[in-house]
């Protein structure tokens, strides 16, 4: 499975996102912190993961390594067939407008943009139009196609982070990137985007890693890789509520 992929060249690579080796500290001296150990993991095209793990297990650290905010201490992120060492700050900046997808917590649309505009915003900034065949595609998928005018205040946070859901989507993305998509819906809202989302990647093959510390929403991952004290613990396919909480409480979250 860890066979090499030859060059840097984009091409039919079977991996979205592949980690090699990264480790991340941050400061010096007495004061140091390691917040990620030697990781080595792959994500694989049209995959759905969860990544879980206890407060402080490095979640954040991992996520903004592989999704080219931050640069890691050693090893390699790949994605696609793309070093990101190999990358100045503007190729990764235009990388992670062109090929990557991001869901946040908090939505982060822009209040003063309609739907449709926070929508496209990516391909606009990314210095392209949108294809309004797949345009119309994201919007039914995420069943907004009667919200195209609206400003964001005047939609329910599960219809905000659907716009969102849309906007990551715009590009075809070679991964989104979920940070706590659901911890401002409440649990049912929160259930109806977790379904939207694993539907996403099931019906468009897009590939979806998303940071939570909810078993309930991991649960709609293909798969749970747990996070301990920055290295990952285990890894677990087709994951249920009851058998993620009971693995994070052996881990000691609760
Ligand atoms: P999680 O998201 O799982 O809570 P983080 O990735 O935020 O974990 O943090 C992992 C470790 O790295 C923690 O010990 C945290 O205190 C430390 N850390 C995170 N960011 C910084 C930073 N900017 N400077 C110093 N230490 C940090």
């Amino acid at each position: 499975m860890d066979t090499a992929v030859g060059g840097t060249a984009p091409g039919p690579d079977p991996w979205a996102v592949r980690l090699q080796g990264v480790s991340k500290g941050y400061g010096r001296g007495p004061g140091a912190v390691v917040a990620l150990r030697d990781l080595t993991i792959n994500f694989s095209r049209g995959s759905f993961t969860a990544v879980m793990g206890p407060s402080g297990a490095g979640k954040s650290t991992f996520l903004h390594c592989a999704a080219g905010l931050d640069r890691p201490t050693s090893g390699s992120v790949r994605l696609g067939g793309t070093d990101l060492a190999e990358l100045t700050e503007a190729e990764l900046t235009m990388l992670r407008r062109e090929r990557v997808g991001f869901i946040f917590q908090a939505y982060n649309l822009l209040s003063s943009l309609t739907v449709a505009e926070n929508i496209t915003l990516p391909m606009m900034l990314a210095g392209g139009a949108p294809d309004p065949g797949w345009l119309e595609q994201v919007v039914r998928q995420v069943g907004l196609a009667d919200r195209m005018g609206h400003r964001p205040a005047q939609l329910s946070g599960g219809q905000q982070q659907r716009v969102a859901i849309a906007r990551a989507l715009i590009t075809r993305p070679e991964v989104i990137f979920a940070d706590e998509p659901t911890g401002a819906l409440d649990s049912r809202t929160g259930r109806q985007v977790l379904q939207l989302l694993r539907h996403v990647v099931d019906s468009t093959g897009h590939t979806v890693v998303m940071v939570t510390h909810d078993p309930v929403a991991a649960s709609f991952a293909h798969r749970v890789v747990f996070l301990a004290d920055g290295s990952f613990a285990e890894t677990m396919e087709s994951p249920t509520p009851e058998r993620v909480a009971e693995r994070m409480t052996r881990l000691g979250e609760w």
